[in-house]
């Protein structure tokens, strides 16, 4: 069969076809065309539509010798509240499970105020499990972890630098217009609240006690919070990614 790789995932293809956007396939044997996709390198979860002879299928169809099948990347902005063909049951709303390789990514997205599952040195079936229970979104850098079938919804983060990333992030789903700084806590995802100043005046350093007056704490961990901390970092990354645009 012949496969037509669109936008950029012909660079997620394996050698020696990486790169071709057009691949002839050799059929062996009766398979999905999830299964054909992945087998030549691009995970499931970086397709957003596929077709053949303009006819939109799922990922379940079987491969067919004869047929042309044309494989489209996600499409920005990505709305993963709206079932599609390829993913029927959508998500309540926009959260993520961050990946060990993308770390810092996770600390931009609470830092952006988006509900952001992220655990140091957890397994890949946890992690997935995770996933898949909170219905969250699985950003990666892993594209064995995506072609996993339980994953639904997933990212392959392409980007390398965390500030990058996060712009990519923000450019596929088109959430730039909903940041929430100083919402959520860097250190546990939880929520933060206003809190009175002399709550926690002695908790404070001196010169956060001489020069900030509102503070807010978080619901999960206590940690405490002023606009100093990473408000004017987030302003920064949003001014320099703002316009982001992907490489494709
Ligand atoms: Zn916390």
């Amino acid at each position: 069969m012949i496969i037509n790789f669109w936008g950029n995932l012909k660079e997620l293809l394996r050698p020696p076809f990486k790169g071709q956007k057009r691949v002839e396939y050799q059929l062996t044997r009766q398979a999905s065309v999830k299964d054909i996709i992945e087998a030549l390198g691009v995970p499931h979860t970086e397709v957003g539509r596929l077709t053949v002879a303009g006819r939109e299928i799922s990922f379940a169809a079987p491969g067919a010798k004869d047929d042309t099948l044309d494989v489209y990347p996600l499409s920005p902005p990505v709305d993963v509240t709206t079932p599609t063909l390829l993913r029927p049951e959508p998500l309540p709303g926009l959260t993520f499970a961050v990946d060990m390789n993308v770390g810092k990514l996770a600390t931009l997205l609470r830092m952006a105020g988006f509900d952001t599952f992220y655990q140091n040195y957890i397994s890949d079936p946890e992690l997935i499990a995770v996933a898949v229970r909170e219905r969250r979104i699985l950003l990666s850098k892993d594209t064995d972890l995506l072609k996993r079938k339980e994953v639904v919804f997933g990212y392959l983060v392409r980007e390398i630098y965390p500030e990058r990333q996060l712009a990519e992030i923000v450019h596929l789903f088109g959430i730039k217009g909903q940041f929430k700084p100083l919402s959520r806590c860097l250190r546990c995802n939880g929520l933060l609240q206003p809190v009175g100043k002399e709550q926690i005046i002695e908790q404070l350093e001196p010169l956060t006690k001489k020069y900030y007056d509102s503070f807010r704490q978080c619901l999960g961990c206590g940690k405490i919070y002023w606009p100093g901390t990473h408000r004017d970092k987030m302003l920064l990354v949003l001014n320099r990614y703002g316009d982001y645009r992907a490489l494709d």
